[in-house]
Order: C-alpha cells, then structure tokens, then sequence
C-alpha cells in the first residue's frame, strides 16, 4: 500500500489523462458488443485477438515513438467495408455527427466502424520497460509529442477510413466557430487529402449552426479554401448549412416544417 501511495505521490511524467481504466476490457466488451449488434459488422471476429493485438501496438514502447506500422497488425484484423455513398466525417461536430448517425444507422462515422467504435472516447499508453499500461499520464499530443498512441492511432484509422469512402461522402462541420474548416485538424490534415479522386465523386459539406446567422455559412472563407482543396483534387464540391435543429427534425419527419429539410 505505501508503494502505490509513494507512486501516486510521484510527479506525473506526462501532461494528458492516463490509459482509462479497465481499457482492455472496455475494448473486449465493445468488440462484442459491435460484432454482435452492429449492421456490416465484419464477421468471424475474434474479439479477444482484436484486443491483445491492440495493446501490442504500444505495451513496452516509448510513447513518443509510436508509428503507423505498429498499428498494422490491428488494422488487418478489423477491415470492414462501408458502402458507397454511406461514409459521413465529422470535424468539430462529433456529437451532431453521431446523433445523425444514430438516426441515419445506415450512415457511417469512423466511430460506426469497429476500430473507431472500440477507441472512442478512451486513453492509452505504455512506457517501454514495462509490459503494463500507464494509468498515471500519457502524452499529450501538444504539450508532449505527436507521435504518441492515441494520435497516431486515430491519423492512421482516419486516413484509412478516407481511402475507402467512395460515390458521395458527406461531412459535417461546426458553423459557430471561425474555423468552421480547418486544414490542421484531422478531417483537414488526413482525411480531405486521403479521399480518392477516382472513387469518390463529390464532397457534400453540412455546416450546422444554432443560432440565426448573419450570413451564409458556406459563405464562409474556411469553406472557400475547403471547396479549392476538393476541386483542385478532381471531387466535386457541394456546401449547405443546416440548423442544429435538422438533427430533431428529422426525429419528427411527420411535421410538415421539417419535411423539406430531409
Ligand atoms: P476535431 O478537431 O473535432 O477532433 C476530434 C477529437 O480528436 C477531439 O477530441 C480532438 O481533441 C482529438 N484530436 C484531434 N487531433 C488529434 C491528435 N493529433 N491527437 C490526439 N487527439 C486529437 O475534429 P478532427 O480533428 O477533424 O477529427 C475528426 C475526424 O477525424 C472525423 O471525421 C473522424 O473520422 C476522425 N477522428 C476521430 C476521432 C475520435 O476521437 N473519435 C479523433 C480524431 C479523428
């Protein structure tokens, strides 16, 4: 007990939130859950191999220096093919993206896959030296290094996730801010460049905003640059804006105010 003390006592090594707690039964029990539950969930899916071939990817490694072919092991096990039309990304409007998912069970954010679904929401690190995960700190991808297993891991499952999407692809992005695009996160920085021009014909944006706006939101220069980035790929561009309240619209598509917005 005065060992565990003295270590909580220790100043943590790292400035993020440490592994979450129970990380590899969490995984486990979401891996059944999915493969059980989920409509194209892949098949003849061994969950208790999914989860020790995740921790693999980082146990006794330095969790600055994680790369993608770590991850590789993982990614094979847990292919899973989304149809065309059907991918939706998302950049900071997660939980719009996932409420329309929810509604729409026939659309796909990365979390609607399994290896996003197994991850979402979680922290995980190792330290190499030791086979077990730090509960204490794990690095932020700011304060402390890139290359750490939560950011590469969700670089590597989002460029994927792009490479794959094919026909129309959808994107929801948050109008209320100024970068309602923005080429350094995620969908701007993997995703958008990842899309394949000869498999994916257009980019559909929704820009969703709460309150009533001065002007277009797809007025907005971000989107310009957003729609420059998508042309000059060869992919059409198409933006709309949508109020947050499209999402409880079409919970209640039999109100007549809401049936021209579906
Ligand atoms: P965003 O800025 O809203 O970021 C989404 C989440 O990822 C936030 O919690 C953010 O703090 C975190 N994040 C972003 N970059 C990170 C990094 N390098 N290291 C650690 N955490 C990071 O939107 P975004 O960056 O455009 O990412 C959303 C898109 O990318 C989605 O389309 C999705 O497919 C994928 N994605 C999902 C997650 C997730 O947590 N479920 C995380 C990253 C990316």
């Amino acid at each position: 007990a005065v060992v565990g003390v003295l270590k909580w006592l220790q100043p943590h090594k790292w400035n993020g939130p440490g592994t979450t707690e129970h990380f590899a039964a969490i995984v486990l029990g979401r891996c059944s859950n999915y493969t059980q539950t989920a409509p194209l969930a892949p098949r003849n899916v061994d969950c208790q191999k999914i989860q020790e071939t995740f921790k693999n990817a980082f146990i006794s490694k330095n969790p600055c220096n994680i790369t993608e072919e770590d991850y590789q092991p993982l990614m094979k096990l847990t292919t899973q093919t989304i149809p065309c039309n059907k991918t939706l990304f998302w950049s900071r409007a997660k939980q719009v993206a996932h409420q329309y998912t929810q509604l729409h069970q026939d659309m796909f954010t990365l979390e609607d896959t399994l290896l996003g679904y197994l991850a979402d929401g979680l922290m995980w690190c190792g330290d190499a030296g030791t086979s077990e995960v730090d509960h204490q700190s794990c690095p932020d991808w700011k304060k402390d290094c890139p290359n750490n297993p939560v950011s590469v891991f969700w670089k590597i499952a989002s460029q994927r996730f792009a490479e794959a999407a094919c026909g129309v692809v959808h994107v929801i992005l948050n109008g209320t801010i100024s970068k309602t695009f923005d080429e350094n996160s995620t969908f701007g920085s993997v995703e958008v460049i990842h899309l394949r021009p000869e498999r994916v014909q257009a980019l559909h944006a929704w820009v969703i905003y709460n309150v009533e706006v001065p002007s277009d939101p797809c007025m907005a220069s971000s989107i310009n640059k957003l729609k420059s980035i998508v042309t000059q790929r060869n992919i059409a561009f198409r933006c709309q804006h949508r109020p947050a309240t499209y999402i409880n619209h079409v919970t209640n598509p039999e109100r007549s105010a809401c049936s021209s917005m579906i």
